[in-house]
């Protein structure tokens, strides 16, 4: 699994998850396809999460921890 930075975007106010092997470039892009250039990005993750980039963390999440350990 990637890593991920929750960061604020200074653009809709809201914190996206992003791929922290982006850092160094010029854009950030969030998992949702938010694009914001890094002088527009907050590291903090104060603030309103946003929906999209936490269905799609959720989802790595459930991939990385197999679910069928419960069964044995
Ligand atoms: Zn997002």
């Amino acid at each position: 699994m990637v890593g991920i930075q929750w960061w604020l975007s200074g653009y809709d106010s809201q914190v996206h998850a992003f791929p922290s092997e982006q850092a160094g470039t010029e854009y950030g892009e969030a998992l949702c396809n938010h694009s914001v250039p890094n002088s527009k990005i907050t590291c903090t993750d104060e603030g309103r999460r946003c929906m999209a980039c936490m269905l799609m963390v959720g989802d790595m999440l459930a991939e990385e921890f197999d679910p069928t350990w419960r069964a044995s």
